[in-house]
């Protein structure tokens, strides 16, 4: 079987530069039932009240914030960042180390168009990574297209 990209390299470098370029992409924000408990304590609110208070609805069984394209990340403040960082789901957390970035070399670079935290700063070794897709998985979170 080939090698992922990020094995094949020994490993990837990331460090976030906090542009916030991330969270005005499109796509859904996943929470799963322990990023919701974990979001909702943040605010100091029952998982439900958080539910509810952001609108999220399920998507592939899973809540989601799933905004129009354009509209960015309810919880992203242009001059301050993310306004729930220390409760920001393990989608957030794990980026950009998700199978379907880290596999092949051209989603890699593909992905890495958009974030420039990528390809620079503090190297990640396969541990690392692979135990940042497997964080996804074991939350249940879909694996999307390749990038
Ligand atoms: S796009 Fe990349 S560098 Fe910018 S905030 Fe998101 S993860 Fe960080
Ligand atoms: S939850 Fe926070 S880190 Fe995640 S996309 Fe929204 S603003 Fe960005």
């Amino acid at each position: 079987m080939t090698k992922p990209y990020y094995e094949t390299q020994n490993g990837l470098d990331f460090t976030c530069t906090r542009c916030g370029r991330c969270c005005e992409r499109p796509g859904p924000v996943f929470f799963s039932d322990d990023d919701l408990d974990r979001a909702a304590a943040f605010e100091k609110i029952t998982p439900k009240a958080f539910v509810k208070r952001h609108g999220l609805i399920e998507v592939d069984g899973i809540h989601a914030l799933d905004l129009p394209d354009g509209t960015p990340c309810s919880f992203f403040d242009k001059l301050k960042g993310c306004q729930i960082y220390e409760g920001r789901p393990i989608q957030c957390k794990t980026w950009p180390f998700w199978k379907e970035v880290v596999t092949r070399k051209d989603s890699w670079n593909r992905a890495a168009e958009e974030c420039p935290g990528m390809n620079q700063g503090e190297h990640h070794t396969p541990t690392e990574i692979r135990e940042a897709i497997d964080a996804c998985k074991n939350q249940g979170l879909p694996e999307g297209d390749a990038w």
